[in-house]
Order: structure tokens, then C-alpha cells, then sequence
């Protein structure tokens, strides 16, 4: 079958970091680590797994970091390549190991791509202190156990990923999609859960002004969970595009700022004073109580920390790098809570008790609490990904929410 296919050589990443500013099509054309191959078919891992075939598979920021070398090395003990990419899913069961008797094949399901002490073999018992918890984003076997080191579906040589047409899956991360649940809304389960575990982990009151940062699949899936959970705060939105914006006044934002002066849009707004240093950006003395920086660069980073008031909180939600131009006065002046919030897990507290993030998430959209279906506004096939990842690239000519790559049966 076709897969893309990532293999990192240092020679390939050399060529990749020379050739991409110049030339992108270097990074995944074969050129640089990501290519499409023809390999053979994930088999079963053991008999407590499933093989699924893909319906749909999601274009993610994950993955196009991971093409334009832009991951940390922080996370390279925890992958080993060559591996199909991709993690975001819906699909069909197609295959069911011995031991996992409870599914069946033809099953539409949704797969958690991470792969914590459960897919890795290990017995309850024995599962590290956070999965025994249910903090199992936070585990702490990523390079142990019964799998290769991976942290997730999409960066594991073993399970395959959802950028081909047939994965693996171990039992503990499936879940049934209900019949009134549609394939977008499915595949739109992942970041909608990374978005539901960033809002439960510190649920804002109602009282708040909260800033949510970016307008992309996962700024619009953070506004989206809050409002699914009920929060009536204020929220405002900043978006770059005006597809974005539209998409954030569909899922509930209050307001939502595409200006080029966003301090001054927020001082206005919440009373907040501005004061000009010697050099650099701009002071904001006041703010909004919350942030959900949902970009994850540097810059937005650095603004989020300047346009939360004294003792406000932001939260960490776009995957960041190694920061740089992040002042730190602005958190230690201030005495800013920064939490950061990484997937989702099994122990998300909501009423009072503990949900699975993706049930939680499909329970959701079952009950018509949340429709993301419309975030899905571009379809390829997989042969297309070169334009794919191009246009996933140029915003401003393709105004594309979520990407994905389309499977025929
Ligand atoms: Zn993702
Ligand atoms: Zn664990």
C-alpha cells in the first residue's frame, strides 16, 4: 500500500534544513525525510490488536513540524523512523486479534493515538504511577515495554499511521463512533479532545474574560470544548484569516479580534493600560484573566504572557519549541500561572467524575453539543499530499481549517 512514509538520516535532514526555505518540496519529496513509499501492511502487534482501514486521516500541525524539521530534538528518544505518519482518524475495523473479542470487523471507530502502558503491553498493575492514575497523555514508558520507542500512532514503526490505508491499533484506545456522529465530526475528535483536556484541567469561571490566541484547528476546537462544557465566560477570539474568524462566530466567541493592533483591541476592551519600554514590545498593565495560547510560536507565546493581568493564568495549548524572545518578566512581575496542557487523557473531571477524553468528546457531539463537521473544508487523495502540505502552507489563497486525506473503500 501507499504510505507517507518519514525517515530521518542526518544527511537528509541536513539537505532538508539547507534546501526547505528555498525550495519546500525538498521536504517531501524524497529529497529531505518524508516521502510516499509503497510498503507492506502494518500486521497485528500482538492479539490484543486491531487493524482498521482509514475513512479519513487529518493534516495536523504535529505533522507539518514534523516534515519541515521543526520538532524539538527533546521528543527524538521517543521515535524511531522510518514510520507512516499520522494520527488523526476515523476508519473501519478490518482485522481483530484473538484477545480483543469485544470489537468486530466492520466497527467504524476512532483510535487515541497514544501509545501508553496499555497498548505497550503492560498489565493494569503495572502500569507506570501517571496511567495508574489516568493521566496516560503523561506517561512515562514512551520508550518501553512491548513497542518501540513512540510516542503516538503517526510516529511509531509498529502501528502504522493513519497517512496509508491501513493501521494498527491496540484494543485499550478504541472507540465506537456513534451512528448519528459523522466521519468529519469524528475525525475531529483528536483536537477536539486536546481542547476539552485543556479546558477541564482548570475550568474558567463564568466571570472571566478569556483571550483565546490563534483561530486554527486547535484555538477553534478550544473555543468549541469550552462552550460544550458549559462555560459562559466571555471569550475573545484572535484570528489572522477572515475564514478563521467566521468559524470562531459560528462556535460561540463572544467577539473576535482580526485587527493588526490586538494590545490596543484588549486595552479597549478590558481597561487594560499600555506603556511603551526603552525597546522591545509594549507593557500591559491589567489584561484578560485567561489565555489559551493556541499557537505555539515564540512571539504569541511572549504576547500571551504580556496580555494576562496580575495572577492570571495562561494556558500552554499549541505545541512550543525551544522559545526564544519569551520575557519572563512579564510572568514574574505579574505572577502568572502558566499550565500547559499535552493530549487528553482517561481522568478528565467533568460533574464530578472521570471521562475518557474521546468518549467524553463523542458523547458530545452524539448529544448535538458540538458539530466540528464544517472544520473539514479540504479533501486530497493521498498521491496529492505534495499540494496538500503546499496549500496547508498558504492560508491566505487556501483557506483551509482542517486538511484531510480521503480514502475509497
Ligand atoms: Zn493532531
Ligand atoms: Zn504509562
Amino acid at each position: 500500500m501507499k504510505a507517507i512514509q518519514f525517515n530521518l538520516t542526518i544527511p537528509r535532514y541536513a539537505l532538508g534544513l539547507a534546501l526547505g526555505r528555498v525550495y519546500p518540496a525538498a521536504l517531501w519529496n524524497g529529497l529531505s525525510c518524508t516521502s510516499m513509499k509503497d510498503v507492506p501492511e502494518p500486521q497485528l502487534p500482538g492479539p490484543e490488536w486491531v487493524r482498521i482501514r482509514t475513512r479519513l486521516a487529518g493534516i495536523c500541525g504535529t505533522d507539518t513540524s514534523t516534515i519541515t524539521l521543526k520538532t524539538s530534538p527533546y521528543f527524538s528518544p521517543f521515535s524511531e523512523s522510518p514510520f507512516t505518519m499520522g494520527h488523526e482518524n476515523v476508519g473501519d475495523i478490518l482485522e481483530v486479534g484473538s484477545a480483543a473479542g469485544e470489537w468486530q470487523v466492520g466497527q467504524r471507530v476512532v483510535v487515541n493515538p497514544f501509545l501508553w502502558c496499555g497498548p505497550r503491553g503492560y498489565a493494569p498493575a503495572e502500569w507506570c504511577e501517571p496511567c495508574q492514575r489516568g493521566e496516560n497523555n503523561l506517561c512515562q514508558r514512551y520508550a518501553e515495554g512491548g513497542l518501540r520507542p513512540a510516542i503516538f500512532m503517526g510516529s511509531s514503526r509498529e502501528t502504522g499511521g493513519s497517512w496509508s490505508s491501513v493501521f494498527a491499533m491496540h484494543k485499550s484506545n478504541l472507540y465506537a463512533v456513534p451512528d448519528n456522529v459523522s466521519d468529519e465530526n469524528a475525525l475531529m475528535v483528536e483536537p477536539f479532545a486536546c481542547g476539552l483536556h485543556a479546558a477541564l484541567m482548570d475550568f474558567p469561571a463564568d466571570d472571566e474574560t478569556i483571550l483565546i490566541l490563534g483561530a486554527g484547528t486547535i484555538g477553534l476546537a478550544q473555543l468549541a470544548a469550552l462552550r460544550a462544557l458549559g462555560s459562559r465566560a466571555r471569550i475573545i477570539v484572535s484570528a489572522r484569516y477572515g475564514f478563521q474568524a467566521e468559524a470562531a462566530q459560528r462556535l460561540g466567541a463572544d467577539e473576535v479580534l482580526q485587527v493588526g493592533d490586538l494590545y490596543a483591541a484588549l486595552a479597549e476592551r478590558t481597561g487594560a493600560k499600555i506603556y511603551k519600554p526603552l525597546i522591545g514590545k509594549r507593557v500591559v498593565v491589567g489584561g484578560v484573566d485567561r489565555v489559551y495560547e493556541c499557537v505555539g510560536s515564540d512571539s504569541v507565546l511572549d504576547d500571551a504572557m504580556r496580555l494576562t493581568r496580575s495572577g492570571g493564568t495562561v494556558m500552554v495549548v499549541g505545541m512550543p519549541g525551544q522559545v526564544r524572545g519569551l520575557d519572563w518578566t512579564a510572568i514574574f512581575s505579574q505572577e502568572l500561572k502558566v499550565r500547559a496542557a499535552i493530549g487528553y487523557n482517561h481522568a478528565e473531571m467533568f460533574k464530578g467524575k472521570a471521562h475518557r477524553a474521546f468518549q467524553l468528546s463523542l458523547d458530545l457531539m452524539a448529544a448535538g453539543q458540538v458539530d466540528l463537521g464544517a472544520l473539514v473544508n479540504r479533501r486530497y487523495r493521498l498521491e496529492d499530499y505534495g499540494r496538500a502540505l503546499r496549500e496547508q502552507g498558504d492560508k491566505r489563497r487556501h483557506p483551509v481549517v482542517k486538511a484531510v486525506f480521503e480514502f475509497s473503500k
